[in-house]
């Protein structure tokens, strides 16, 4: 049976479901699973066949404590129609790639994807591991996450909800979506800092010994709802299979063909998922790793050394304003044989010094990634290039992935079929997208909802209609000192 450990050694080795429950380590690494699963069937097999038996058949592989009902379960709740799209994930041809359009569900962004399941999934283990203790899901968010979370969690029995987004950090939209969160078990909080102190925040507090027995006598127990959650990852691997089975349904590839894949990268949980995929057998050529101004990754790509000290910008990507990549761990300890011992020495210098530099044996196998950046002029550029010429349109976040695509193609001459990771509704960042059109519409996010609305004949997803007008609930604005205190008045 599949199980999981931690990327920094330490001995306790648990169940999926143990792992779900528990979001982090004792020894403060990620769970991975100790060997990834070939995939559990033929590619022909899976042509025409619905999002969710894909899904079924992939996270199964990886949750192997799950009873078939019980997943099945999981997995019908999770995608059905709360996905505005018949298909789930629509996989979308637009000037030279395959846009894999992740943001049919609740709020909008690809984080739906996973956080749409993941309440299921932790109800789920909670029952089969016999957890009596009330889960406190403890989330920092760059915008999106946030959001994903309290709506999957909202009102769900035996759970508390806890939000931390950057106060400035987020785009209007992506505020009034948290702050206006109903349920009586959701609590959301801006803090004075950016993405990074609330994620540093969220995992000091995961470490502190103290303050999980004091919670413990409470009757509660910690767990998260971000990328370093398993019951995150494993879920977004689903839909670069799913896509690589569309590119061989429509003819664009046969099975066994190689494709690349472009994934707008933040937190590294969602190429680290497609990365995944290719482990399972799916032929993937390059990882094409885009950042933002914020461009540690396309750095360390290219040289091997993670430096995270440098200025930190504010972009129109805000969802990729991230200078620690906390999936990164996961993918060095594979790309080590999952040898812990020196991850844990990186992640020590990460916290000591701000920066590492990885081993030969590590550097050559980053060889499978590309990493490219570009900067909020040129990733806007193509939001008006494919609009223009194509008439489809993409998001802030969706047009640096396409940006250092392009550039990637201009680079190599690789002309191999890429699948796009589309990763929010153009509507979610509707401000910078009227803007790249040539559009007026001022600093009103609501009103440039509207103007893109009537400019263009694309549909205005459901769940941001009417959002201007609900009432805020969420006041709460705290320093990254205070997180804590926060934690314990809302419990
Ligand atoms: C979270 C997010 C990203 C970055 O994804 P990671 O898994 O953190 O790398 C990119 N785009 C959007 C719209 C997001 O919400």
């Amino acid at each position: 049976m599949i199980h999981y450990q931690s990327t920094r050694g330490s001995k306790y080795i648990k169940t999926s479901a143990r792992a779900i429950i528990q979001g982090i380590a004792e020894d403060k690494g990620l769970y991975v699973p100790n060997t990834i699963p070939a995939l559990p069937f033929e590619i022909e097999d899976m042509m025409g066949k619905p999002y969710k038996k894909v899904a079924f058949e992939i996270i199964n592989a990886f949750f192997e404590d799950y009873t078939d009902d019980d997943l099945l379960r999981c997995v019908e709740s999770a995608y059905d129609d709360k996905f505005d799209a018949e298909s789930v994930v629509p996989v979308v041809k637009a000037g030279d790639g395959y846009f894999l359009e992740l943001y049919h569900g609740r709020t909008a962004a690809f984080k739906d994807m996973a956080l749409s399941i993941l309440p299921y999934l932790l109800t789920t283990a909670m029952k089969s591991e016999n957890e009596e203790k009330k889960i406190c899901i403890l989330t920092a968010t760059s915008g999106d996450t946030g959001k994903a979370a309290l709506e999957g969690f909202a009102d769900v029995e035996g759970t508390e909800i806890i939000v931390f987004y950057p106060n400035k950090g987020v785009s209007e939209v992506q505020e009034r979506q948290m702050i206006t969160q109903e349920g009586g078990n959701t609590h959301v909080f801006a803090i004075n800092g950016n993405f990074d102190d609330a994620q540093t925040g969220v995992k000091k507090i995961f470490g502190d010994d103290d303050f999980i027995r004091e919670l413990a006598q409470k009757g509660v127990k910690l767990s998260s709802a971000n990328s370093i959650n398993i019951g995150r990852l494993i879920p977004q691997v689903v839909y670069y299979v799913w896509g690589y089975i569309k590119l061989v349904e429509r003819g664009v590839i046969k099975a066994g063909d190689k494709i690349n894949v472009v994934v707008p990268t933040g937190n590294f949980g969602n190429i680290l998922a497609a990365y995944y995929a290719g482990e399972m057998g799916i032929p993937v050529k390059q990882f094409i790793c885009a950042s933002n101004e914020n461009k540690v990754l396309t750095d360390f790509i290219n040289t091997g050394t993670y430096n995270t000290n440098r200025e930190f910008f504010l972009t129109e990507s805000p969802s990729m304003d991230i200078l620690i990549s906390s999936n990164l761990e996961r993918l060095l300890y594979h790309l080590n044989g999952n040898d812990a011992g020196e991850i844990r020495e990186l992640m020590d210098a990460l916290d000591k010094h701000g920066k590492y530099t990885v081993s030969p044996k590590i550097n050559y196998a980053l060889d499978r990634f590309y990493g490219g950046y570009a900067d909020t002029a040129r990733a806007n550029g193509m939001i008006t290039e494919l609009y223009r010429k194509n008439g489809y349109l993409i998001d802030t976040h969706t047009a640096v992935g396409y940006r250092v695509y392009e550039d990637y193609i201009a680079y190599t001459g690789d002309r191999t079929p890429t699948l796009i990771a589309s990763t929010a509704s153009p509507y979610k960042f509707a401000g910078s997208v009227a803007r790249s059109i040539g559009l007026e519409c001022g600093d009103d996010g609501f009103e440039c909802i509207k103007a893109v609305e009537e400019a263009t004949s694309v549909k205005v997803p459901y769940c941001l209609q009417g959002l201007d007008k609900k009432p805020v609930r969420h006041k709460g604005v705290v320093d990254p000192g205070e997180m804590m205190d926060s934690v314990r008045s809302s419990l």
